[in-house]
This record gives structure tokens, sequence and C-alpha cells, in this order.
């Protein structure tokens, strides 16, 4: 591929992926350009329409099974003793995970929405484990601590308010951009607080709900059997978790929301069948109920943790795209400076020969001026033609229109090949042409196909050095194919290219000569390409090298607005050598 198509395919490339990026991404509501792009932390990134799928098909299952469950909610079900401990030993590894992820998304953005809800999780982790130990039959008949009916009861009732008030005061603060503490502590500081803080409470509460059931209503008959007090709790959980459910819906905006919405509404069901049944644990809907729970928390932590990956991948996406930009860029400089290097590099060493000689002639006893003069004169000519490719290389790396003129194929090989003349007659090569007469006419920039027609020359004379004296041939040829395109061709007897090299010649910096810099089949490729034509080896082999130069012919309407153009300022063809 050559140089131009492979800065093009790049930057195509860049610009699709820099396309993901930006549609992966989202803006949540934070500031700044890189939180634009990345909502930063993960509690922050907005609602999409599969979450929202996912979170309603969610629901809509919690409602179909309570629906399909309901007539045998209140059937008494095996009592199964270890139930409790599995069940709640997962409901508290999950909130106090959710609560970890949560503590370290807001050492990253300290908003006091994050702590709250970090809190409220760490709490919930707390009294489900609180409330394991204090179950009757989980670890004890009796449970490891209380009264053995009353503790576990008033456990989940202090369990189920603390965290609707926290989701509560999340979504009263969350819109507001207030920081928890004052900026001198560090997050890290305010975190361990909160953390000692919750554990604190947590402590207390439960040594409340243990030690002092007798001053607390009883809540159970027994270990199943409920008393009128419990309905009354279980009426004021469904009512409070149903106001910090609604608040929160109605300011839901990150996926966070809309999973904390879920978690609200799947604890519907414990707090109905505990309200409408008196028998209630180890119940049908009872078992099912403590089910819901547990997954809705999970759905929670696990979606979370994906979004986390997500954004990480994408994070990672962004960084590469950096450095490809980086180094593409860094490569268009190079391969500008090592192009305009190789190009200039043929005029300068004629300057300098041509240099030589006038000094001779003007050494000479007596000096001969006259030829002094042609030497410096062709110095001049070489020196603007070295200023023309210079432009003509910047042109091709800064996608700048070229100097396009009509341009007969023929007189420019001439051209040429006046100037490859001493080279190919030092070179002891055999030169025939073959131009085909009345050669159409195209339209281009003259000096970057002198440019292409020398380099294919230069190209042939290095490739028939090996070759003996005597089979050194150079064959030039044009035509024209259909009255669509003006073809040239130039056919050396060098040794050809190998079958595998037959594309990588084309390839920038690609090259097999000791001095060369492998610039120049690529760049008369982009010249050719940027006229709308092709630029080809259509035969290679022991015998040597065909190269096929296919560039279409002017229409009428082209050649119309060149004469135009040719009354009113007409750029000529530049000469390469002194006519
Ligand atoms: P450079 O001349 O600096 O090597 P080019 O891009 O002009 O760079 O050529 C790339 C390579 O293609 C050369 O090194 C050579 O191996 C091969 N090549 C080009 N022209 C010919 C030819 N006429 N015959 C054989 N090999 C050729």
């Amino acid at each position: 591929m050559d140089l131009s198509v492979k800065l093009r395919n790049r930057s195509l490339d860049e610009a699709r992926l820099r396309q993901d990026v930006t549609v992966a991404d989202a803006p949540g509501r934070e500031t700044g350009t890189l939180a634009h792009d990345f909502p930063v932390i993960i509690t922050a990134m907005p609602i999409n329409a599969a979450q929202r799928g996912m979170a309603l098909g969610v629901v809509i299952l919690l409602f179909v099974v309570s629906v399909v469950v309901a007539p045998f909610a209140n059937v008494p079900a095996v009592r199964v003793d270890a139930f409790i401990p599995v069940l709640q030993t997962v409901a508290c590894l999950v909130d106090l995970m959710t609560a970890g992820l949560l503590f370290s998304q807001y050492s990253v953005r300290p908003l006091r929405a994050g702590l709250a809800i970090a809190a409220g999780y760490l709490l919930s982790g707390l009294f489900a484990f609180a409330q394991t130990l204090a179950f009757p039959g989980a670890y004890s008949a009796m449970g490891l601590f209380g009264d053995g009916r009353n503790t576990a009861g008033w456990l989940f009732v202090l369990w189920q308010t603390a965290f609707p008030v926290a989701v509560l005061i999340y979504a009263l603060s969350k819109d507001r951009e207030e920081t928890s503490a004052d900026p001198a502590r560090s997050p890290i500081t305010t975190i361990a607080a909160t953390v000692g803080g919750v554990l604190a409470a947590t402590a207390a509460l439960t040594f409340i709900a243990s030690a002092v059931p007798a001053f607390l209503p009883a809540l159970y008959h027994d270990t199943t059997q409920q008393t009128a007090w419990a309905n009354a709790a279980n009426v004021y959980l469904w009512l409070l978790n149903n106001v910090a459910l609604v608040t929160l819906f109605l300011r839901r905006r990150t996926i966070l929301d809309l999973w904390l919405i879920v978690t609200l509404f799947a604890w519907w069901p414990n707090f109905l069948v505990a309200t409408f049944f008196t028998v209630v644990r180890f119940s049908v809907g009872w078992y099912v109920s403590r089910c819901f729970a547990v997954v809705a928390s999970s759905m929670l932590l696990l979606v979370l943790l994906t979004e986390m990956t997500k954004l990480y991948a994408r994070l990672v996406g962004s960084i590469l795209l950096l450095r490809r930009e980086r180094t593409g860029r860094l490569a268009t400089v190079e391969a500008a400076t090592a192009a305009i290097a190789h190009e200039i590099r043929q005029p300068l060493a004629g300057i300098s020969s041509l240099g030589s000689a006038g000094l001779r002639w003007l050494n000479r006893t007596p000096a001969d001026l006259e030829k002094a003069r042609l030497c410096f004169a062709s110095i001049l000519d070489a020196m603007q033609r070295a200023e023309q490719i210079i432009s003509s290389v910047r042109g091709l790396f800064k996608r700048m229109p070229n100097h396009r003129t009509m341009v007969q194929l023929n007189d420019v090989s001439r051209l040429v090949m006046k100037l490859e003349r001493h080279d190919l007659l030092s070179g002891g090569i055999a030169v025939t042409t073959d131009y085909q007469e009345n050669l159409p006419l195209i339209q281009g920039d003259p000096t970057q196909l002198q440019q292409v027609i020398l380099n294919l020359v230069k190209n042939a004379i290095d490739a028939m050095q090996g070759r003996p004296l005597g089979e050194r041939r150079l064959r030039i040829a044009t035509g024209s194919d259909r009255q669509s395109a003006v073809l040239f061709y130039i056919r050396d007897s060098g040794p050809g290219v190998t079958a595998e090299n037959y594309e990588r010649i084309f390839n920038p910096f690609f090259t097999t000569k000791s001095t060369g810099m492998g610039l120049g089949l690529s760049i008369c490729r982009t010249i050719i390409e940027e006229h709308g034509g092709t630029l080809r080896l259509i035969k290679s082999g022991p015998g040597g090298s065909t190269f096929e130069t296919s560039l279409p012919i002017a229409d009428s309407q082209q050649v119309a607005e060149n004469a135009q153009a040719a009354t009113t300022g007409h750029r000529p063809v530049p000469p390469l050598v002194p006519e």
C-alpha cells in the first residue's frame, strides 16, 4: 500500500475509532472534556436503553413470579434452617462488596450522595449479618444472641429502615454537586469516619434489639407466628420503602438509580407477605420473597461491575487512539522529511557535477566561457527544479491543490530522457523509444509527472547495473487504451522483481538498495493515483521488468477550459533542462 493511501486509511481508522469512543461514551453530567467522554465514576453513568430494558425485564419477571406464587404464599413449606444463614450470608457479601465499590467511587469523586448510598449498603450488609446470627434456628435454635423470638424481627425492622433512609438521602442529594466534608479532609479520612460511624451505629442498634427486647413491643408469638405489632411494622416498612422508591423514581438519571429502584421494588413481596399473612417464616411466600431481595441486590452489583469493565475497555481504547495518533504524527513527519531528502538528492547531485564541470571550463587556459555559462545556467535550472520538487512533495503531504494543466506525456518523457541522457550513455544502456503519434492529452501536474518518469528511469538504470554491457536495454513506449487512458510503459533488462516483492516495492521505505530510501515508487504511485491513474509492475522476471502507468485522458471540457485559461494566463510546462 502506498504512502498516501496508508496515511489516508490511518486517518479514516482514527476517525472511526474516535467516533466509536464518542458514540460509546454517552455523556454524563460531569464537567470537562475528559469527564464528558468518560463519566469518571461508574455511579454517574446515564441510563441507556439496554439497561432500561433489562431493569424492566427483571421487574416484570418479579411481578409474574409474585402473581404465580401469591395463591400459595401462606402455605407452610418445609422448614430449612440453613436457608437463612446461606441466603443472608450471600446478601451480606453482596451488600458489602457493593458498599466497597461505592466507597471507592466516592474516593474518586467525593460527593455526599455517593457517601450516603455507600453507607446504606454497609448498614444493610451488617444488619443482614447480625440478623442471621440472631435468627432462631439459623446458627442455633434460639439464635446466637437475643431473646430467640423478637431480636431477629427488630433487627429486620432496623435493617429495612436504614436502607430506604440511605436511599432517600441519596435521592435527595444526588443532583447537587455537594461534597460531604471540608475540602481539606481527604476522601479516605471521610470514608474511614463513615465506616467507623456505621459500625458503631449498627453495634448500638443491634445491642438495643438484643439486650432490651422486653422494652420493645413483641413481634412474634413464637419463632414463626407474628403479632399485630409485626403487621404494623411491615406496613410502616413498606410505606417507607415506597417513599424512597417514588422519590428516586422521580429523580432517576443514572444506572445506579435504576437498579436501586429495582432493588427497592424487589423488597415489596417481603412486606406484603408479612402484612397479609399470619404464619410468615418458612411459608412459600416467605422463601420466594427473600430470594427476590438477594437477586435484586446481586443484579445491582453485577451491573456496576459490568459497566466498570466496559468503562475501562473504552479508556484503554482511548489511550491506544492517543498513542496511535502520536505515532502516526511522527511517522508522517518522518515520511515527509525522508521524501523531500530522497527527491532533492537528484538535483543536488546534478548541481554538484555541473558546478565542478563549470569550474573546469573556467580553469582551462584559455577559459571556455561559453561552456561554463551553459553549466551555470543548468545549475539555475536544477535549482528551480529542486524548488518545484519541494513544493510538490509538500503538496502531496498537505493535500494542496497541484498545478494542473494539459500535458502531453510524450513530451514529458522526451524531456526526462534528455535529462538522463548522460547516465544512460555512461551506463552503456541501449534505449529504444516508441511514442504513439497524436497521443491524447492528460490533465496533470507536469513537474510531478516528470518526477514519476524520472524515478522509473533511474530505477531501471540501477536495476541494469549488474548486467554485462551489451545486455542493458531500456524501452520506453506510450499508447492509449480505448480512448480512455494514456499508457506509458518502461521496460528494462534488469534482474526483475521476485514474486514476493511484487507489491512490496510500492510500500514506503521498502528498498533492496544499500543507499536506497524506498520512497521513489511509493511517491510515484501516490502521484499517479492523485491524477486518477494507476502505476503497476505488469511483468517481471529474469529478463527484466515492465512498469505500466495509466492516466485518464482529459475530456473535451477540460481541454476547452484549459484553452480558455491559456488565453488568460497559462502556466507553461517548466523545462527540466535547458533546451
Ligand atoms: P529505492 O530506489 O530508494 O530503493 P523505490 O521505491 O524506487 O526506492 O524502489 C523500491 C525497490 O523496488 C527497489 O529497492 C528495488 O528493489 C525495486 N525496484 C524498483 N524498480 C525496479 C526495477 N526496474 N527492477 C528491479 N527492481 C526494481
